[in-house]
């Protein structure tokens, strides 16, 4: 159940219901904190089982969403919404416009951009009637794609690992394991393979494996399970999240922990287990960060140019994150989180969060 007292523990400071029953649209957004700018997060499509599972799961996204703008640098808050229903049966024109709408009314303080089971095609329809939305169509003046940035941006961060733990950034030569051949990992493995990896890969879909296998010839399957077990440098998980929990971290055979996916650790304690094992863990919502980086600045006039000098940042931040780690003597989760609390609570002592107007660099658009 949503409470004043659960708000207050984890710093949300705004969860909006919209409803809107003439096209059964069922919607809520969680605004977590806006010091460094208004809230940008995807908005998510899911047939959630009750509201409480809704709620739970749109204030921890929007929480991590706070963390991973701030740690990139970027001059944006953290929120996220669900949208409640099943994308097979209840999407419509009329429940993505009307959801626009709404969004519309916020003003500016939450922005927003596709999630799972949302794609450009039902941005389009939100762009119809608000401007704060980024993701929309290149045509629209929009990003397109996220998936190839998000892929650079996690290259960077296993290159910064290697100057870490190998005293180069060269990956030639290094065997990593990649766990979900899907929109990032493909172009992920394209990027390993030109550096001179080896790229042993797994997934369950066998056109994404046939795919990848045509974008990285080089590469070799190995079995979903066996994944874990392989002689590898590197193990880049880019399918789901929880993969290095109680049952895989002693079958771990690498010395890095660096890939795509969410929330990879089961849970905090595996971070410390990692760091007494000697592996090297690369933060997983700091080097994902290329797509936001790159919806970030559709405000502004997007280009491939400066979405690449953006994300190629990630190499700098990483390495700042292993120095506070060391220095803190505090595994890499810890010293990402505190680089991220230490910028906003700098941020705080100067201006409070956006209410009701736009920042100078989000100056809005006309809208389609
Ligand atoms: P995707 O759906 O295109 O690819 C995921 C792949 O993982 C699919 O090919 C799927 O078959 C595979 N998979 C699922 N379960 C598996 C299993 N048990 N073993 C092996 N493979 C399995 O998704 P994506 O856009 O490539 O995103 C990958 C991960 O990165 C996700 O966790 C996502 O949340 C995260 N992420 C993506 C972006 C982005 O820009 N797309 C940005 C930040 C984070």
């Amino acid at each position: 159940m949503l409470t004043f007292d659960k708000l207050y523990s984890e710093g949300h400071e705004e969860v909006v219901f919209f409803s809107d029953p003439s096209c059964n649209l069922k919607a809520i957004i969680a605004i977590h904190d806006t010091t460094l700018g208004p809230a940008l997060g995807g908005t998510r499509m899911w047939p959630y089982a009750s509201i409480d599972d809704a709620i739970e799961d749109v204030l921890r996204l929007s929480k991590g969403m706070t963390y991973k703008a701030a740690v990139s640098g970027l001059n944006l808050g953290g929120g996220k919404a669900v949208i409640i229903g099943d994308p097979k049966v209840d999407k419509s024109e009329a429940l993505f416009r009307s959801y626009g709408r709404y969004l519309e009314s916020l003003n500016g303080r939450y922005i927003t951009a596709e999630d799972v089971n949302i794609g450009v095609e039902d941005i389009e329809h939100v762009f119809t009637e608000t401007s704060n939305v980024v993701g929309v169509a290149q045509i629209h003046g929009g990003s397109g794609n996220p998936s190839p940035y998000t892929a650079r941006g996690v290259f960077k961060g296993i290159e910064a690992s290697c100057t870490k733990v190998y005293g180069d950034r060269s990956l030639k030569g290094k065997v990593v394991a990649l766990q979900g051949a899907g929109s990032v990992g493909r172009h992920l493995g394209s990027f390993l393979e030109k550096s001179g990896a080896k790229v042993l890969f797994t997934d369950i879909n066998e056109s994404n494996i046939d795919l990848f296998k045509e974008q990285v010839p080089s590469s070799e399957f190995v079995g979903v399970d066996d994944i874990y077990d392989v002689n590898c440098d590197i193990y880049a998980p880019c399918a789901l999240g929880a993969t290095v929990n109680d049952k895989t971290i002693d079958r771990l055979k690498c010395k890095i922990v660096a890939g795509a996916a969410n929330n990879q650790l089961a849970e905090p304690r595996h971070g410390d287990i990692l760091k007494e094992k000697n592996i090297l863990y690369a933060p997983d919502y700091l080097i994902n960060a290329g797509g936001l980086m790159n919806v970030s600045i559709e405000f502004e006039g997007w280009s491939d140019d400066k979405a690449t000098r953006m994300v190629d940042t990630i190499y700098d931040t990483t390495m700042n994150v292993f120095k506070i780690s060391d220095e803190e003597n505090v595994p890499v989760y810890k010293a990402t989180d505190l680089l991220a609390e230490k910028r906003i609570e700098a941020i705080r002592g100067i201006q409070g969060g956006y209410l009701g107007h736009l920042p100078h660099r989000f100056p809005g658009r006309k809208i389609r």
